[in-house]
């Protein structure tokens, strides 16, 4: 038996995106983001692998209530090559759809259908803000790369649900990461300055295009922020096996994440058995215990 935990809301400011955010009344937005980030290291496995009765699986207390209405905005095409991102826009789609069939084959009575929108192209959108395209609930944005250099977030969903009648979650994926995360200085690289005498180093720092399965890994993680959980947290080192929520990936491994039965039941849970489709409360202010991080004991 596992509390579920009451995710942290904080006051965010997302700047640098081709949508900018940054126009509209910033504090009256009340954004919580979640990241899904870089594991550069494998941690060792221990003896034992601990089981699902330890893991802990977290939603974030919101829920559309009408049928997702999800938007595609192309990156800035000066940053991102064409032919990756058709690529990119192509393995987007699927990871939409994959909740889609996914929730469908999982509790058939429910309507789990979303709308996607034709995707709109960089140069109607650099200048525009979400308020430009209310009908829009989930917005789907690219990023050529994480411009923060503390964070190593691969993607990002913001949320507003304030007080405006437009309430929607903001995708942010992340398209390039640095491949060698570790980097060991290697002394045959080393160069003196013949100036300063110093020895210098040249490392390779280039940003790499991520493969498109971590792509599709990326947009099934934060879409699933999109449609409100949170991440699920486990001891396990491969918590993706468990659940396309686990809160970190390895961006140049052939990790494979997709939608495991957790995700099924949490889903299920936020929105009941017929899905998207009746109305309902958008904030989801009980706190429920859960077994296995799947089954519901009780909510209070
Ligand atoms: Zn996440």
């Amino acid at each position: 038996m596992i509390p579920i935990n009451k995710p942290n809301i904080n006051l965010y400011i997302l700047t640098g995106m081709g949508l900018s955010l940054n126009r509209f009344k910033i504090l009256s937005i009340v954004l919580l983001v979640c990241s899904l980030s870089i594991v550069s290291t494998v941690s060792t496995v221990p003896a034992q692998l601990p089981d699902e009765g330890s893991d802990r699986y977290e939603y974030l207390g919101i829920r559309h209530d009408t049928r997702p209405q999800v938007c595609l905005f192309e990156p800035n095409p000066t940053h991102v090559d064409w032919d990756y991102w058709l690529e990119v826009e192509y393995e987007s789609k699927r990871a939409v759809l994959d909740w889609q069939l996914e929730m469908t084959e999982f509790l058939p009575e429910g309507d789990w259908s979303m709308y996607t929108h034709s995707t709109v192209p960089y140069i109607e959108h650099w200048n525009k803000t979400p308020d430009d395209y209310r009908h829009c609930t989930i917005f789907l944005t690219f990023e050529a790369f994480n411009e923060d250099p503390e964070s190593n977030a691969l993607g990002l969903t913001g949320i507003d649900f304030s007080k405006s009648s437009h309430k929607f979650t903001y995708i942010v994926v992340y398209l390039h990461a640095l491949e060698h995360t570790n980097i060991v200085l290697n002394f045959d690289d080393a160069k003196k300055d013949p100036i300063t005498g110093l020895t210098k180093f040249e490392i390779n720092l280039e940003r790499q295009q991520l493969p498109l399965q971590t792509v599709y890994n990326i947009v099934l993680h934060e879409m699933g922020h999109g449609l409100g959980l949170g991440h699920y947290e486990s001891l396990s080192p491969n918590g993706y096996k468990r659940s396309t929520m686990t809160p970190s990936l390895q961006p140049f491994s052939d990790q494979v994440f997709d939608i495991k039965i957790a995700d099924k039941f949490m889903l299920g849970y936020l929105y009941g058995t017929d899905g998207y489709q009746k109305p309902q409360p958008i904030w989801i202010s009980d706190h429920c215990l859960f077994d296995h991080g799947i089954k519901v004991i009780g909510c209070y």
